[in-house]
C-alpha cells in the first residue's frame, strides 16, 4: 500500500482483542487506525490509538461516512461473531454478522476506491485438520469446516477472493490459529464475555479467581493425549497484520496465508506453563472431549515467512503466560468478565 505519515487504515472490529492489538502495531508503524465498532463486546478503553467510531459492520452508509471523513486507504476487518459453539445454535446471526456484514463493507470499500484489505479468518476453516494428527496444516490443506463459524469465515474468504479478481481489491485473509497473550504495556488484553479460551481460564483457576479449569480430554492421539494447539502471541498476530498490509502483491491478487508458530503445545503443556508462571499449580479436572476439538491443530507457517516476510518474535509458550498473567492480574477493563452468568450482546469483535 501507498505508505504516509498520514495513510489512514479503517479496522473494523478495533475495539477488540486481536484488533486493538493491530492498532497499536499501525500507530508504530506510523499509520493512523480509523476503528469503527460497535461496541457489542468490543471495549472503548482498548480504543488508545487512532480515531474511533461506533458503529455496526452491516451499516453501510456508516461505513461510507467513515471511509470519506477519514480518508481512508486501506482497511483490516475483524469485526464479527467469534463464539464456535454460539455458531451452532445461531448458524443465522453468523451468517448475518460475518458474512452479510463483509458484504456490506466490500460494497462500500469498492464504492470508494480502498484498494487494499486484510481480512480476519481463522485456522477454523481447516475444521479436523491436517493430514495426520501431528502434521502441520499447509494452507492447501483440505477446507472442511467443522461448525457455521468456520464455514462463514470460509464463506468471507471465497466472497473477497471473487471481489479482488472483479473489481482490482488486494487482499491477505489471514488465518489465525491460537491468539494469546497481551501487550506487555499492560493497556490492552483479552477481555471475552464469557471467556472459553484455555490460558484466561487456567490463569484464573491458578490465581484462585475462577473455578477449576477442566481438560477437555486425554485420550487424543497425542503425545500426552490432550489437545495440540499452535499458540501465537496477540502481537506477533498483529505484526502479521501490518506485513499483510504492506506485501508487494500485484493488484487484484488475494491471499491466504496462516499465522502460528508451527510448533504445538498441548494442554497439559500450557497448564504446566501457567502453574510455573503463578507459582502454584493450576487445579484441574479432567473432563470429556468438547464437541468438535480435533486432536491438534498445528500451521504450517512457510507460505507466512515468503510472502510476508513475517516471523514470530515473542511466541514462547512461557513468554505468552507471562504477559498474559500480567494481564489477567490487571485488566484495565472486562474485569467482571469471570463473574457468574454475565454475558455481553451479540456482536463480537474479534
Ligand atoms: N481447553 C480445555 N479446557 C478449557 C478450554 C479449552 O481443555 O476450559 C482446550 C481445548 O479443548 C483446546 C485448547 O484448550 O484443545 C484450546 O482451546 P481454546 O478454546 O483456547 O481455543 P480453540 O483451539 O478452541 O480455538
Amino acid at each position: 500500500m501507498d505508505r504516509g505519515l498520514e495513510a489512514a487504515v479503517l479496522v473494523t472490529g478495533g475495539a477488540g482483542y486481536i484488533g486493538a492489538h493491530t492498532a497499536k502495531a499501525l500507530h508504530e508503524r506510523g499509520l493512523t487506525p480509523v476503528i469503527y465498532d460497535s461496541l457489542s463486546s468490543g471495549y472503548r478503553e482498548a480504543v488508545r490509538w487512532g480515531h474511533f467510531v461506533q458503529g455496526d459492520i452491516r451499516d453501510g452508509r456508516a461505513l461510507a461516512d467513515t471511509i470519506q471523513a477519514h480518508g481512508v486507504t486501506a482497511a483490516i476487518h475483524f469485526a464479527g461473531l467469534i463464539e464456535v459453539g454460539r455458531s451452532v445454535a445461531r448458524p443465522d446471526l453468523f451468517w448475518e454478522h460475518n458474512v452479510a456484514g463483509t458484504v456490506t463493507l466490500l460494497s462500500a470499500l469498492s464504492e470508494h476506491g480502498v484498494g487494499r484489505l486484510v481480512f480476519s479468518s481463522s485456522a477454523a476453516v481447516y475444521g479436523q485438520g491436517g493430514r495426520g494428527p501431528l502434521e502441520t496444516i499447509p494452507e492447501d490443506a483440505v477446507k472442511a469446516p467443522a461448525s457455521p463459524y468456520g464455514d462463514t469465515k470460509l464463506a468471507c474468504e471465497r466472497m473477497i477472493e471473487a471481489q479482488c479478481a472483479a473489481y482490482g481489491l488486494t487482499a491477505v485473509a489471514l488465518r489465525y490459529f491460537n491468539a494469546a497473550g497481551a501487550d506487555p504495556s499492560g493497556l490492552i488484553g483479552e477481555a471475552h464475555e464469557p471467556e472459553t479460551h484455555l490460558i484466561p481460564l487456567a490463569i484464573a483457576a491458578a490465581l484462585g479467581e475462577g473455578p477449576p479449569l477442566t481438560v477437555f480430554g486425554t485420550d487424543f492421539d497425542t503425545p500426552d493425549g490432550s489437545c495440540l494447539r499452535d499458540y501465537i502471541h496477540v502481537n506477533d498476530l498483529a505484526a502479521a497484520h501490518v506485513a499483510a498490509l504492506e506485501a508487494d502483491l500485484p493488484q487484484g491478487a488475494f491471499e491466504a496465508v496462516n499465522v502460528g508458530t508451527g510448533y504445538g503445545a498441548s494442554v497439559l503443556q500450557v497448564v504446566g506453563a501457567v502453574g510455573r508462571a503463578v507459582g502454584r499449580p493450576v487445579p484441574y479436572t479432567i473432563g470429556a472431549r468438547r464437541t468438535g476439538d480435533p486432536a491438534s491443530l498445528v500451521a504450517d507457517v512457510a507460505r507466512a515467512g515468503s510472502l510476508l516476510d513475517w516471523t514470530p518474535k515473542s511466541s514462547s509458550l512461557d513468554r505468552i503466560v507471562a504477559d498474559a498473567l500480567r494481564w489477567e492480574r490487571c485488566p484495565c477493563y472486562g474485569s467482571g468478565r469471570r463473574s457468574a452468568g454475565k454475558q455481553h450482546g451479540a456482536e463480537a469483535a474479534v
